[in-house]
């Protein structure tokens, strides 16, 4: 256990001297609410796998439910590390990979599915039929498999995307967050040029989607919220107009910016249970609406208003469709910020103190990240 092992010697970088330790600390979900920073043995990467150095992993919602023993299909209590927005630079290569070299910076999508199902066949990987089922080739990282809350982690080739240099780490945690509001954009149709979008939730999903739509062309971008400071930073990232639900009706509003008529494509990233009819009641006739969120409960929607007004509903899970690449593509182009909504940063050992600070809103963060 002592004899350090070195990584792969494939490339001249100047990072392959980095010695790769038989174990590290990783944090490991012992049950509901109970998370707990151990011992645990350095992966190593099989056929087709990659292992980075964790530089951060971003929290979420689903983080959440997940620290609640809620969300399905995630690995027994006491070996399973989540963290699913993670980043970090390559130090160890399994058989076949050429695509990385140790010492590349990459960032990364959360599913790589198994590619022998029906829906990995047709590009759906994030509904492999095989989720959560290692033995067939599925993994979603920090979901059904061991993820980022951890120095060291593994991934499949497929899953990862070299960063250049010109993007950050903070950038990368929100690059696999964007992943998911582009997914939903190509779920549409993704023609929104010229067209009003009003986006409710202006949670870094929410924020990343703001400026995804507005690179694509969109007409007016109306983001949707509670937190003043959120609002405000969607109005810094390009949102044209803000509409604080706490002080204006969000329907009145929405529907008087867009002179009585309503938006084209309303996407819901708030997870909050009101909001997809509020949606439903701020969408054009024969418009769209998209879900990206989840929800603590099961949620009502007048589905005859969406029926009469012939509105076209759609929803998208995780970051598929080789999303990642394109959000990579926006961030290396300044067109993505994401570093600015990294507000705060905790240590590997006070994992559980961030997730404590997402839920209790401590400090009102926006992005929490967890360095190790
Ligand atoms: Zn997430
Ligand atoms: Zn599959």
């Amino acid at each position: 256990m002592t004899t350090p092992k070195t990584t792969s010697q494939q490339q001249s970088s100047t990072e392959d001297t980095h010695v790769v330790p038989d174990t590290m600390r990783a944090a490991v979900l012992f049950g509901p609410q109970d998370i707990r920073v151990i011992e645990k043995p350095v992966p190593e990467p099989g056929y087709g796998e990659v292992l980075v150095k964790v530089a951060m992993c971003g929290t979420c919602g689903t983080d959440l439910k997940i620290y609640d023993g809620h969300f399905p299909q995630t690995p027994p209590f006491g070996e399973f590390t989540p963290g699913h927005e993670w980043t970090g630079t390559v130090v160890a290569l399994g058989e076949s990979v050429d695509e990385f070299a140790v010492g590349d910076k990459v960032c990364i999508e959360a599913h790589h599915g198994c590619g022998r199902c029906d829906n990995c066949l047709i590009g759906k990987y994030t509904a492999c039929l095989n989720y959560g089922n290692r033995d067939k080739g599925h993994l979603a990282s920090g979901l059904t498999f061991d993820g980022g809350f951890a120095e060291y982690v593994l991934h499949n080739a497929s899953s990862l995307y070299k960063m250049p240099g010109s993007v950050s780490f903070e950038d990368a945690v929100l690059i696999t967050t964007a992943g998911t509001g582009l997914y939903g954009l190509s779920a549409t149709g993704g023609y929104i040029v010229g067209q009003d979008v009003a986006i409710f939730g202006p949670g870094p999903v929410g924020l990343t989607t703001v400026q995804a739509c507005k690179q694509m062309g969109a007409n007016r971008v109306i983001l949707v919220g509670t937190r003043e400071s959120r609002l405000e930073m969607g109005q810094k990232l390009g949102a044209d107009h803000v509409v604080n639900a706490r002080e204006n009706d969000p329907i009145e509003a929405v529907l008087e910016l867009t002179d009585g008529a309503g938006v084209d494509l309303a996407i819901e990233c708030s997870g909050a249970t009101q909001t997809p009819q509020q949606c439903v009641e701020v969408t054009k006739r024969a418009g769209k609406i998209l879900f990206v969120a989840y929800y603590a409960e099961p949620v009502t929607v007048d589905l005859s208003a969406v029926v009469r007004s012939d509105i076209t509903m759609y929803t998208a899970r995780g970051e598929g469709g080789n999303n990642i690449k394109r959000a990579l593509s926006l961030a290396a182009r300044g067109k993505l910020r994401g570093a600015e909504m990294v507000t705060h940063r905790y240590t590997l050992e006070d994992t559980a103190e961030a997730f404590r600070a997402v839920r209790e809103r401590i400090g009102d963060p926006l992005k929490v990240v967890v360095v190790p």
